[in-house]
C-alpha cells in the first residue's frame, strides 16, 4: 500500500542520514562515550573543559577530545578571598552547561575535577585559612552538580608543567607512536612553565626539575620547571613595583602607550606576596599611571625582573634555576598565544629583529589611536599588549635563551585538533589512568 511504501522510504531516509553523520563526524554507529570534566581555576578566570572519548579503547591515544569550554564569568577564584561563598556560586553557569551537554545517563559516572593554579598558590601562601575556605565553597557547589565529583586541589608548579607538556604530546599523536616530543610554554596570570625533554639531562643536576615518565612503553626524562610570579600579571605589578620604590604621585611608564593615564593606587598594586615587601613606606595612596611608549626602555625596565648574576649548575635560565640546552620545537600557549596573536606575531619565520620593531612601533603609538584601531577589545588587555609582548620577547629571548636561530622552533598556538592547549587534559589522562605506561601491544605485558 502507498502508506508501507512511505513507511519503507522514511525509513530509509532516517539510516541513510544516521549512516551520513557518523561517517561525516568519523565516529561508529551506536557508538557509547564516556566524558570527563576539569575545571581550570586560573588566577584570572576559571575555565570548565569538557572532554569525550569512545567508552571502550580508552587507552587509544588521541582518541581523548574536548567537545565542549565554558569562560566562567568574573575573575578567578582566588579573587574572592574576603567572599569565598561567590567563588563557588561563580562556576555555577559553566556547570549547568555541562549537565546539558553530558548525556544525563552518563552524569554519574562522568569523573569532576578542579586544579587551581598559581592564583591559589599565592592566596595560600598568603593566607592559607582564606584559600581553604575558597576550597570550601567551590568544593560546596561542585557537589552539588550529579556528577562524580573527584575532588579540588592545587597543582603544583610541576605538575602545571608536565600536564601541560602530556596535552600537548597526546593531541600531536607523539607519544604512542614513540616519536621526538614537542616542549610545553605556558604563561598564565601569575606562573609561568616551561616544559622539554633534553638528551643533556639526567635529572641529578636539580631534581626538583625532573619528572620522569613511562607512557605507552617509552621512558621520558623532561625538565620541568614553574615560575612563581612571572605570569604575566605579576611581572606588571613588580615592573610598576619597580618605577614606585621612590612612592612617586606619578610615573612615565616606558610600557605603556603614550596619552595612557589611569590611577593606580598603591594598596592594590602590592597587595601580592610578588611585590609586597617591596612596598614603598609612606607612599600616598595613588599614582597616576602615565604612559611614554618607548619598547627599548620598557625592556630595560622588564629586564629587571630577572636575576642572572648567580647559578650554581652547568647553566641556568634566571633567578639561579637550572636549566638544561633547549632542545627540539616548542609549542607556547594561553596567553602566549593571546598577545602575540594580537600582535599579529605568531609567524615565528620572521627574523627576531622583525618582532622587535613591530613591539618598537607598536609601543609608540598614541593610547587614542590604540582604542580607536581596536573596538570591542577589552580595555584592560589592550592597554598591557605593548608590555606583555614585551615581556614575552625577553623572557624568551633572555629568560631561557631562545636565539635568532632556534626562535622559529617555537609555535604558538591556542588548540590542537580542536582541544585546548593546557594542562587540563594531560591532568585528566593522567587521573583516569588513560595512558598506560607500557604499549597496550607491548610483547611484554600485553595488558598493563
Ligand atoms: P591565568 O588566569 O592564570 O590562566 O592567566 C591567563 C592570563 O591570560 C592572564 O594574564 C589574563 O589576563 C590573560 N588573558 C586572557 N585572555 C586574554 C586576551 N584575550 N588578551 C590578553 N591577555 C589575555
Amino acid at each position: 500500500t502507498p502508506v508501507t511504501i512511505i513507511i519503507t522510504v522514511i525509513g530509509v531516509i532516517a539510516i541513510v542520514a544516521l549512516v551520513t553523520v557518523a561517517v561525516l563526524q568519523n565516529k561508529p554507529l551506536l557508538q557509547k562515550y564516556k566524558y570527563g570534566i576539569v575545571l581550570d581555576a586560573g588566577s584570572s578566570h576559571t575555565a570548565l573543559y569538557l572532554y569525550e572519548w569512545p567508552a571502550e579503547k580508552d587507552n587509544n591515544t588521541g582518541r581523548v577530545e574536548q567537545i565542549h569550554s565554558c569562560k566562567v564569568k568574573g575573575k578567578g577564584i582566588s579573587s574572592y578571598a574576603s567572599e569565598p561563598w561567590k567563588a563557588g556560586e561563580s562556576l555555577t553557569l559553566c556547570m549547568q552547561e555541562a549537565e546539558r551537554w553530558v548525556p544525563s545517563k552518563r552524569h554519574r559516572e562522568t569523573p569532576l575535577y578542579l586544579g587551581a593554579t598559581a592564583g591559589m598558590r599565592l592566596l595560600n601562601m598568603e593566607n592559607s585559612s582564606a584559600s581553604d575556605k575558597v576550597f570550601q565553597a567551590v568544593e560546596g557547589a561542585l557537589q552539588r552538580f550529579p556528577f562524580s565529583y573527584e575532588g579540588a586541589r592545587i597543582l603544583s608548579g610541576q605538575e602545571e608543567g608536565a600536564f601541560g607538556w602530556v596535552t600537548v604530546n597526546y593531541l600531536d599523536d607523539r607519544l604512542k607512536q614513540g616519536l621526538e616530543t614537542t616542549g610545553a610554554l605556558d604563561l598564565g596570570g601569575a606562573s609561568t612553565q616551561i616544559s622539554f625533554v633534553s638528551d643533556s639531562y639526567d635529572g641529578s643536576e636539580s631534581p626538583s626539575n625532573s619528572v620522569t615518565f613511562r607512557l605507552y612503553g617509552n621512558d621520558y626524562n623532561l625538565y620541568t620547571h614553574s615560575f612563581l610570579c612571572y605570569g604575566k600579571d605579576q611581572v606588571l605589578r613588580m615592573v610598576l613595583a619597580q618605577q614606585t620604590q621612590s612612592g612617586p604621585t606619578s610615573i612615565l611608564d616606558p610600557c605603556f602607550h603614550p596619552g595612557y593615564n589611569v590611577t593606580k593606587f598603591y594598596s592594590e598594586l602590592y597587595d601580592s606576596p610578588c611585590v609586597s615587601d617591596r612596598k614603598p613606606p609612606g607612599a600616598p595612596e595613588a599614582f597616576a599611571h602615565r604612559g611614554d611608549g618607548n619598547f627599548q626602555q620598557c625592556q630595560e625596565v622588564v629586564r629587571t625582573v630577572f636575576n642572572f648574576s648567580s647559578c650554581r649548575y652547568r647553566q641556568c635560565s634566571f633567578n639561579g634555576v637550572f636549566q638544561p640546552h633547549l632542545q627540539g620545537s616548542f609549542g607556547a600557549f594561553s596567553a602566549y598565544y593571546f598577545v602575540m596573536n594580537f600582535l599579529n606575531l605568531t609567524d615565528t619565520s620572521i627574523p627576531l629583529q622583525a618582532v622587535k620593531e613591530k613591539l618598537l612601533q607598536y609601543c609608540a603609538t598614541s593610547w587614542d589611536q590604540i582604542v580607536q584601531q581596536h573596538p570591542g577589545v577589552k580595555e584592560k588587555y589592550l592597554a598591557e599588549y605593548c608590555f606583555s609582548g614585551t615581556y614575552i620577547l625577553t623572557l624568551l629571548t633572555e629568560g631561557y635563551n631562545f636565539t635568532s636561530e632556534n626562535y622559529s622552533n617555537i609555535k604558538f598556538i591556542k588548540k590542537i585538533k580542536g582541544s585546548d592547549a593546557g594542562w587540563t587534559l594531560g591532568y585528566m589522562l593522567n587521573l583516569t589512568n588513560m595512558i598506560p605506561a607500557e604499549a597496550p601491544d607491548s610483547p611484554l605485558l600485553p595488558h598493563a
